[in-house]
């Protein structure tokens, strides 16, 4: 936890190729609906082509944006529903760190 390291979108952008390869060898299935992902469509195109989402949505933790560990395959069409909701109903992989108690109470002000 004490990778505080900001990353160049340069690594960032290695970081991302690398999940996708991953998920792409693994076919594995959108995080938000469990339904499988169209590996050979062009990213972000077709509602059921891959999508990179965030575990914590970027407006919420926009530290966490360039950290792999929160990096989930899902569908274009299911990201863009999602917008900045937490998933309502997540698909079998809880988290350790899903109930994270920073995100929880306290509001400064
Ligand atoms: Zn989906």
């Amino acid at each position: 936890m004490a990778n505080r390291t900001r990353k160049t979108s340069r690594a960032f952008e290695r970081d991302k190729r690398a999940f996708f390869a991953k998920c792409c060898r693994e076919h594995a299935p959108c995080w938000l609906c469990g339904m499988p992902i169209d590996y050979a469509a062009e990213k972000n195109t077709a509602d059921d082509s891959f999508n990179l989402d965030h575990l914590y949505p970027v407006s919420k933790r926009p530290d966490l944006q360039f950290d792999p560990a929160g990096f989930r395959p899902s569908h274009t069409s299911c990201n863009r529903l999602r917008g900045n909701r937490d998933p309502a109903t997540p698909i079998g992989l809880l988290s350790r760190q899903w109930v994270d108690p920073a995100l929880g109470g306290q509001s400064e002000g």
